[in-house]
């Protein structure tokens, strides 16, 4: 039998800036020296955000790919730039990696992230590199600018404010459950094959918006706006809090997925339910001055993307409250999680 090639920190390091080290003309210095060096956008203001993924609390090996890890994490971290409007551009990568890895497992890795950056020319600029005693751990800094003052903040939705959604909900929590319903060979819903793909594929590739971002901010469009990583009802609160406003929300404008739709009917749940819990469906939610809305719908015509207004932001005293589907205005409770093993029934 072959012996398996040890990993060589150097030689890896060395392999990964041959393979994804590409610079802009805007770097002065990339992988390979004790820091990188980059020509600062002029004008611009510096837009910087990082996350961490554990194994076995944010993936799991057994159902996720190398691959598909290293492309969601790329995604987080460009959901978060294009939350805040700003152009993605350099990303730093640390790894933390067990003794028994190979090298062209940590490529495949990087192959996922550089899918997830091709789009965005975002050029890989440095790390870090360990070895783990136990399990993966990934953490991506990616950072971005934006023209000075206009970086789109939690913080900034007024009372009269109208609320939108970018794209459908719930649809990648929904493709999470068919997943661990395949591994755990439970019956699967009674539903096509395209819409379980379709749910499935929302899960694994999802898409992060940062070109819509931009647009939002370019022209002052939104007053406000978050990512949705962890579910509507959690992340609208997060808005709501920042901006010390309320929000009311019609349950009967979420965008729903046909695929959504047909799930929730063969697995007998409220797609309402799985559209306000449901996390990393990666869509943007923001607030829009009424006077706004025209330029708005222009906007989203050009970019041919669908935009939903869900509800309108109310005073603080108001709170953050649901009008159902029978008219009833009701507390909107936070049901969205962090962590998705929590709702993922055993
Ligand atoms: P130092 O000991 O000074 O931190 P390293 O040997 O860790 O230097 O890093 C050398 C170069 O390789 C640096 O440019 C660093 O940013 C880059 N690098 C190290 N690990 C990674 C990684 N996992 N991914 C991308 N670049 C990396
Ligand atoms: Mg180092």
């Amino acid at each position: 039998m072959a012996r398996r090639p040890r990993l060589h920190e150097f030689r890896l390091i060395e392999q990964l800036r041959r393979s994804f080290g590409r610079t802009g003309s805007a770097v002065i210095r990339g992988i390979g020296d004790d820091a990188a060096v980059v020509m600062p956008p002029k004008g611009r203001q510096l837009v910087l955000t990082t996350d961490l993924l554990v194994e076995g609390v944010h993936f799991d090996l057994g159902t996720a790919s190398l691959k598909e890890v290293g492309y969601k994490a790329a995604v987080a971290n460009l959901s978060d730039i294009a939350a805040m409007g700003a152009r993605p551009e350099y990303a730093l990568v640390s790894i933390a990696i067990p003794a028994s890895w190979t090298a062209p497992r940590v490529l495949r890795l990087y192959q996922g992230m550089r899918e997830a950056f091709r789009p965005y020319r975002v050029a890989l600029i440095g790390g870090d590199t360990s070895s783990s005693p136990r399990g993966l751990f990934l953490s991506l800094t990616v950072t971005g600018s934006v023209p000075a003052g206009a970086a789109l903040m939690r913080s900034g939705a007024r009372a009269g404010d109208l609320l939108y959604v970018t794209g459908t909900l719930g649809d990648s929590l929904a493709g999470l459950v068919l997943l661990s319903h395949n591994r755990r060979r439970h019956a699967a819903p009674a539903m096509s094959s395209s819409d379980r793909r379709f749910l499935i594929d929302r899960h694994r590739r999802p898409i992060a918006l940062p070109r819509l971002g931009r647009a939002l901010s370019a022209g002052r469009l939104a007053s406000a706006a978050i990512d949705l990583s962890d579910g509507l009802s959690g992340d609208l609160h997060h808005l709501c809090e920042q901006s010390s406003v309320g929000a009311e929300v019609a349950a009967a404008s979420l965008p729903l997925s046909p695929s959504l739709q047909a799930y929730a009917r063969a697995s007998k749940s409220d797609p309402v339910t799985l559209a306000l819990r449901g996390g990393e469906d990666y869509e943007l939610l923001f607030t829009v001055p009424p006077a706004k809305r025209r330029a708005l719908q222009r906007m989203a015509r050009r970019a041919g993307r669908r935009l939903t207004c869900i509800g309108v932001i109310r005073p603080k005293a108001f709170g953050v409250r649901l009008r159902d589907t029978s008219g009833r205005l009701r507390r909107l409770a936070v049901t969205s999680y962090a962590h998705f093993r929590d709702v993922v029934p055993e």
